[in-house]
């Protein structure tokens, strides 16, 4: 469904005197492919690139290099008309509900509008429409003639989570969805959204920095440092055998799961603009030897792999079930 290769993309940084001081490489060199259907997870600490790869993803910035293919279609390709229409396929779901919505605009029309934007139902039909993708998300739809204001943040996620799918999109991106809301309400959310993605054979990318969201609901997880993916796989061996020592300390640091991450991982996550040569976690990694470096690690194209030089001599890690029952 969606393909990345090799993409990157660099912001250039200034001082208060507009002087250039650089770049940050927020993405630099991610290749990753998304089945049809699945759940992909991006992880990592924030400031990692994780939105920024969420975004380029959706073509809604664009890469300085790399190719992002949607059904096998180069994006960048596309004419300006044809990513237009492209566009309904493809939805984001912030992780602000509040700032999502405009004010202004009743739960109706904020629902209908992408209906409208895309011409998928008759205005006749807009009404029927709207009330469908309510109930949907779990909104009686007597609720379409408020206000945005006059709903909690989880009912607001919900509304925004109908205007993402009123347009009937292919793929979704949810940046953080749930990081804002309530804990007791973020299951919930969650829930549906899980509901959603099979009902409605959803293809989803999901960037959260929180693992336990992740673990609920990923097929796949890729964990990204300083614009780099440095791990991925399928959840279940990313969790229960991470390769990675960065993965490894973020498992550890979940919160009641044994030692927190500032144990683990010595000193600040090193400048974006100037990042360590070889492996850009060393400064950081218990394990690093004068190898890292000097090398990039390599990452493979395929399967449950891992960019650590050290990654066959490294003690197992401990498994998440064996730390649950000590
Ligand atoms: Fe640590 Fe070296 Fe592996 Fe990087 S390559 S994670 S520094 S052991
Ligand atoms: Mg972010």
């Amino acid at each position: 469904m969606l393909e990345l290769r090799d993409v990157a993309r660099a912001f250039p940084v200034r001082d208060a005197l507009g002087r250039s001081k650089g770049a940050v490489r927020a993405v630099d060199g991610v290749s990753l492919s998304v089945p049809r259907g699945s759940v992909l997870a991006i992880v990592g600490e924030s400031g990692c690139g994780k939105s920024t790869l969420g975004r380029l993803a959706l073509r809604l910035i664009e890469p300085d290099s790399g190719s992002i293919l949607f059904e096998g279609e180069d994006l960048r390709s596309l004419s300006a008309a044809a990513l237009r229409a492209r566009r309904r396929d493809m939805q984001l779901i912030f992780q602000d509900p509040f700032a999502s919505l405009d004010p202004r605009m009743t739960v109706e029309q904020a629902v209908a509008e992408p209906l409208r934007l895309h011409g998928i139902v008759p205005r006749a039909k807009e009404r029927d429409r709207v009330a469908e993708l309510l109930s949907r998300v779990g909104l009686r739809p007597e609720l379409a003639r408020r206000w945005p204001h006059e709903f909690s943040g989880g009912q607001r996620q919900r509304i925004a989570i109908a205007r993402a799918l009123a347009s009937g999109p292919k793929l979704i991106v949810g940046d953080e969805p749930v990081s804002a809301l309530d804990v007791s309400v973020q299951a919930q959310v969650i829930n549906l959204l899980q509901d959603l993605i099979r009902e409605l054979g959803l293809t989803f990318v999901l960037i959260s920095h929180d693992l336990g969201v992740v673990r609920h609901i990923a097929d796949r997880v890729a964990v990204m440092y300083l614009g780099r993916i440095v791990e991925e796989g399928p959840a279940a061996e990313v969790f229960g055998n991470p390769k990675h020592p960065y993965t490894r300390a973020l498992l550890a640091a979940v919160p009641g799961q044994g030692r927190g991450a500032a144990a683990l991982l010595e000193g600040d996550v090193p400048s974006p603009i100037n990042p360590p040569s070889g492996c850009r976690f060393r400064t950081r990694c218990p394990h690093a030897e004068a190898i890292c470096a000097e090398q990039v690690p390599p990452l493979a194209d395929h399967g449950h792999r891992a960019a650590c030089h050290l990654q066959h001599q490294l003690p197992p890690a401990i498994a998440r079930h064996e730390r649950d029952a000590g």
